[in-house]
């Protein structure tokens, strides 16, 4: 069996968080490919490294010298980790390198990968494990994107009987530029690390036990997820239930690698398990969890088609396309084109869209709504059962909220309901007392 093991930054916050990670590794010799964030939050109003370094940026943009100053204070929170943990070890050699590329004007990606950098040598040295720079491993093209073929080759170097730490959140582009995934992107690193090293489990460290079946700060005492399969959360993250980055699935899924998220602070915890869609063994639950988001716009577009039946959808679609706003859903009835799109990506563009809109496809009727809350209830299971449907839009009529929007596709994975921002927090609620009054009748 071999593992690989990602740490989140408030499990790497401190030398006290740093020694359980350490006890962690080393009561399972599985765990051999180790990968860590940079130092989170130690206490509510701390600031993660990460986010030192990116204002350390902006700072020497505009003063080097306060620019200096700003990483001397990262500088003193490694060597407070490492004095702590009484290694003999020196970053002082690091942090001139970084401290000179700062002052030749470097990168905001390379300044901000340094978090991870630094936090890798020092946990390689603890564990007495390998030290693997990613920008050696894990490749970018020329546009940003993930290389996965010229990444997969490097790790081809490596033997599997290798014990190794390598940081999460950055690689390097074709000509040794650092680059790096969006925020919360270590978890895409230990996906990919799972992948290449053939690993038969990714377990991935943060400070929760896992999935809840929905937001506790709505939900009073939701229920754990022991078991979810990869597009059920995927359905769940997208729709805003956060702790695992949305991405940071498609590695492991691609080579069927079960993805464990577990609790560095309570690690008897067995936390919550992702596993493919043909292998949930928990399949007594009908609903896994529901989730949801504020901030949509639905605009439709209402047409008599005739003649251009064919175009209609294509001719939408691109207006929006190249205005570079993602369309999020695509409801439709007959001759009218619902387009869902997200509030903050189309503001400032909703006029010209329109403009667009008009002059190219001559809607007939144009209605716009604001404000609006998506949500999904989710699972697998929901196909089993018929009425399933009809139930939960049956809970959401008993409350008094009013849907405007129903989305349910064919493998009946999820029903996506949208209603208005102010009956967000009643639909969750409703949502999951339906859940949970489902996965008891059964
Ligand atoms: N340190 C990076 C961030 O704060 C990446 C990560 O923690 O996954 O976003």
């Amino acid at each position: 069996m071999r593992k690989t093991v990602k740490f989140g930054g408030s499990s790497l916050a401190d030398a006290v968080q740093m020694r359980k990670v350490a006890a962690i590794i080393l009561a399972d010799e599985s765990r051999r490919y180790v990968v860590p964030s940079a130092p989170g939050k130690r206490f509510k109003e701390d600031t993660k490294v990460t986010d030192m370094l990116i204002r350390c940026y902006e700072i020497q943009k505009k003063d080097a010298e306060a620019g200096r100053r700003s990483f001397y204070d990262i500088e003193a929170r490694y060597d407070s980790i490492i004095e702590e943990l009484g290694l003999d070890l020196s970053l002082d050699e690091e942090y001139r390198q970084i401290l000179s590329r700062l002052d030749e004007g470097t990168s905001l990606d390379y300044l901000a990968s340094r978090g991870e950098y630094l936090n890798g040598i020092i946990l390689a040295k603890l564990l007495g494990y390998r030290f693997l720079d990613a920008a050696d491993y894990i490749f970018f093209d020329a546009k940003g994107n993930f290389d996965e073929a010229k990444t997969m080759t490097a790790f081809r170097a490596i033997s599997p009987e290798e014990r190794f730490v390598l940081p999460g959140f950055y690689g390097a582009t074709e000509n040794h530029r650092i680059h790096t995934f969006s925020r919360g992107g270590s978890d895409i690193t230990g996906s990919i690390v799972s992948k290449a090293m053939a690993s038969d489990v990714y377990e991935n460290w943060t400070d929760v036990s896992g999935f809840l079946a929905a937001d506790p700060r709505i939900v009073e005492n939701p229920s754990p997820i022991h078991e979810i399969s990869y597009s059920e959360l995927r359905e769940l993250s997208y729709m805003g239930a956060s702790v695992f980055h949305e991405e940071a699935i498609f590695p492991a899924r691609s080579a069927g690698i079960p993805i464990n998220i577990r609790n560095t602070n309570i690690p008897s915890d067995e936390g919550t398990w992702i596993v493919p869609d043909d292998q949930i063994t928990d399949a007594h639950k009908f609903i896994t969890g529901v989730a949801g988001k504020k901030g949509f716009v639905s605009l439709s577009f209402e047409k008599d088609i005739g003649s251009d039946k064919l175009a209609f959808g294509r001719k939408v679609l691109q207006v929006f396309e190249e205005a570079m706003v993602m369309v999020e859903h695509v409801p439709s009835s007959i001759g009218t084109m619902t387009v869902v799109v997200d509030s903050a990506e189309i503001s400032g563009k909703e006029e010209s869209i329109l403009r667009r809109i008009r002059r190219e496809i001559d809607p007939y009727s144009v209605t716009i709504e604001h404000n609006l809350a998506m949500l999904a209830i989710v699972g697998v299971a929901m196909k089993d059962v018929i009425g399933m449907s009809a139930g939960i839009l049956e809970e959401l009529a008993k409350v008094g909220v009013s849907v405007k929007l129903v989305i349910q596709g064919i493998k009946e994975i999820s029903l996506i309901v949208g209603v208005r921002e102010e009956d967000f927090e009643k639909t969750i609620k409703a949502l999951y007392a339906f859940a949970e009054k489902c996965n008891k009748d059964e």
